[in-house]
């Protein structure tokens, strides 16, 4: 996949999936999991037993040593609390069960941990490194990174770095990562005050020169432009491994769930061509693919029913020949053992099962959960909201199937108060989505990019609707009905006004034309739900008389005009542009109204472009 190719492209990435995936063939293959919940504990849970040793696969990395599939991932350890200590600050990390993790870990042919200065809120380093000591140096290795989020200045850079040494109990390091590059609003400028302008990258290289690091390496997030620099620069620096976000949704939907993110296949495909060896992180896409909905879960349960849900995100994380390792963070030996019997050995996903997870990929790349790993990097926030916590019931809820707007559904009452009470449990009133003032302060934090203050709106509304129980159905309800009704019959829009409701399924702005040229009473004042706003269709909207608009995606000029005409908006994704159906440049009525301002001088523009439509000339 070339890098301007888009998510929709999805003939095309198929192909590529089913192709790469079908054609490969590997030795053997390792482990992994990566849930931290305790319902995940339970459901992965599997009888000792069956948990095979001497079995896991192993890789070479770019020295040509062995290193298992499963990367033991240490930013969840268990505190005394028995919880991750990624989220518990309050409790100790439970050292006895990390030496008994790692012991087990080690006995099964794991022989690689992933931990950060930062991991554990800054007790993981630490913690792994009392672990490992207590074994040969020979039998482990070990990653770490320079996770100088904060202070970018040399000295603490360089502090930060010896710490991992003394914190390890080591006198190399295995594998050393610049961490989580490619974030913030300004990525490249951040990349380089962190790493290029205090010299520690060329640091870094002199210490692998030096043997105290064995493989350089960085973890990529975010802005596409810093992984395509860095690996420009691979002839000169020769990474010996990059850590990137794989997994069967990533692979060709990662737009789609997350507009920051860019699909593993480019990703993949980048290292590959290089010879670069790939460390995988979020192979189940921050426990998601642990719990998929109940439609994806019966489609893999009728594939394998033995198989855990998770065990096939694992499978195909290993699958590609150049991955070296997956990381998996774990907080219980449940997840240990889980991922321990997927990778011992590997058992590569084939060309019918790549085409199974090419189908749940598209379920899920339509089910709006929000891409939320909880790692905490947007809190505190200053108002008290639990982020995490709000975003982790929320996903919950929609893949069990609890969250349900409409009353009509049979399921409705049962789903209200199962939402309902559960939030009210998890997450303290004050502490609510409610509470977000849309400040923004946590947006730069994150590095999935989640836009977290439209995410808390978006909760609010669904949580306010149930509150109401539909007694006194408001308009941001009725959107939501008309909005089911949009998605269901597939129609081009839906619009509503007290009990009557009309759905319309031309091509394009057709009907929005045809109801804004006829000036009908049905329009004025109705709500309109709408997959795609342009700065046409909003004119257009105007033009009827629409006073509540609700769309899956819309674009800036397009909300700006609509606020402007006192129509209130709704939507899940903003865009700058909207594209044309190919992708390849702007909608054409869209560049035909780029410099028209107002409503009045959009129509004329609008009823040219109809005409044009209407004698083929476009
Ligand atoms: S935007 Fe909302 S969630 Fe984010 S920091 Fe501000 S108040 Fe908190
Ligand atoms: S919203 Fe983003 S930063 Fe916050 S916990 Fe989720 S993934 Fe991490």
């Amino acid at each position: 996949m070339t890098k301007g190719e888009t998510m929709d492209q999805s003939n095309i990435s198929r192909r590529n999936f089913l192709k790469k995936l079908g054609g490969t063939t590997l030795a053997t293959a390792a482990v992994l999991t990566g849930c931290s919940k305790e319902e995940e504990k339970k459901t992965q849970g599997v009888n000792p037993q069956d948990v095979p040793t001497g079995k896991m696969t192993y890789r070479k990395d770019a020295h040509g040593e062995d290193v298992s599939i499963l990367a033991f991932g240490c930013m969840r350890l268990p505190t005394t609390m028995g919880v991750s200590g990624r989220e518990d600050s309050k409790n100790e990390i439970d050292q006895e069960e990390v030496n008994r993790m790692v012991d087990y870990a080690i006995e099964h042919g794991v022989n690689l941990f992933d931990t950060s200065p930062a991991y554990c809120q800054g007790r993981s380093e630490k913690a792994v490194g009392i672990a490992l000591s207590r074994h040969k140096r020979s039998e482990y290795k070990v990653s770490t990174k320079l996770s100088n989020f904060g202070v970018y200045t040399r000295e603490a850079s360089m502090e930060m770095y010896h710490n991992s040494f003394k914190e390890l109990q080591v006198d190399y390091i295995d594998y050393y990562l610049l961490h989580a590059v490619g974030g913030g609003e300004d990525a490249m400028q951040l990349l380089a005050d962190r790493y290029l302008n205090n010299g520690m990258l060329e640091f870094l290289l002199e210490e692998r020169k030096a043997g105290r690091i064995k493989n350089l390496g960085f973890s990529y997030h975010g802005d596409i432009r810093v992984y395509d620099y860095l690996l420009s620069r691979h002839e000169e620096i020769n990474w010996d491994f990059v850590l990137i976000q794989h997994n069967y949704v990533d692979w060709s939907h990662a737009k789609k769930i997350n507009p920051g993110n860019t699909n593993s296949e480019y990703l993949y495909g980048e290292l590959e061509k290089r010879g670069i060896k790939a460390f995988v992180m979020e192979p189940l896409l921050g426990g998601n693919l642990a719990k998929l909905n109940n439609h994806a879960t019966e489609l893999l349960k009728k594939q394998d029913p033995e198989a855990s849900i998770a065990s096939w995100a694992f499978r195909f994380a290993g699958t590609q020949p150049n991955i070296l390792s997956v990381i998996s963070g774990m907080t219980y030996i449940e997840h240990l053992q889980d991922n321990i019997k997927t990778y011992s050995p590997l058992v590569p996903i084939n060309e019918e099962e790549a085409k199974l997870l090419s189908e749940i990929a598209d379920i899920y790349a339509n089910y709006p959960t929000v891409p939320c790993n909880t790692c905490q990097y947007c809190m505190p926030c200053p108002y008290g909201l639990d982020i995490p916590t709000i975003f982790t019931h929320y996903n919950k809820c929609l893949n069990e199937g609890l969250v349900i707007e409409e009353r009509g559904n049979e399921q409705y009452k049962e789903a209200r108060t199962a939402f309902l009470v559960g939030y009210d449990r998890k997450v303290p009133k004050l502490r609510q989505a409610d509470h977000c003032i849309g400040c923004g302060k946590c947006l730069e934090a994150c590095p999935q990019r989640i836009n977290i203050p439209k995410e808390m709106q978006r909760i609010d509304q669904f949580v306010e609707l149930l509150k109401r129980d539909g007694a006194d159905l408001g308009n941001a309800a009725r959107l939501a009905i008309l909005m089911r009704k949009l998605d269901e019959g597939n129609h081009s829009c839906v619009i509503g006004k007290g009990e009557e409701v009309h759905a319309y399924s031309k091509r394009g702005v057709m009907d929005l034309y045809e109801l804004a040229e006829k000036q009908e009473e049905f329009t004025k004042d109705a709500l309109l739900a709408d997959k795609i706003i342009g700065k046409g269709a909003a004119a257009l909207a105007i033009q009827c008389g629409i006073s509540h608009l609700r769309t899956h995606v819309i674009c800036t000029p397009a909300k700006k005009l609509l606020e402007e005409n006192g129509v209130k908006v709704t939507f899940e994704k903003e865009v700058e542009f909207i594209e044309n159906r190919a992708k390849t440049d702007w909608c054409p009525l869209e560049k035909r109204l780029k410099d028209c301002q107002t409503v009045n001088e959009c129509m004329p523009v609008i009823r040219q472009f109809i005409q044009d439509l209407k004698d083929g000339k476009i």
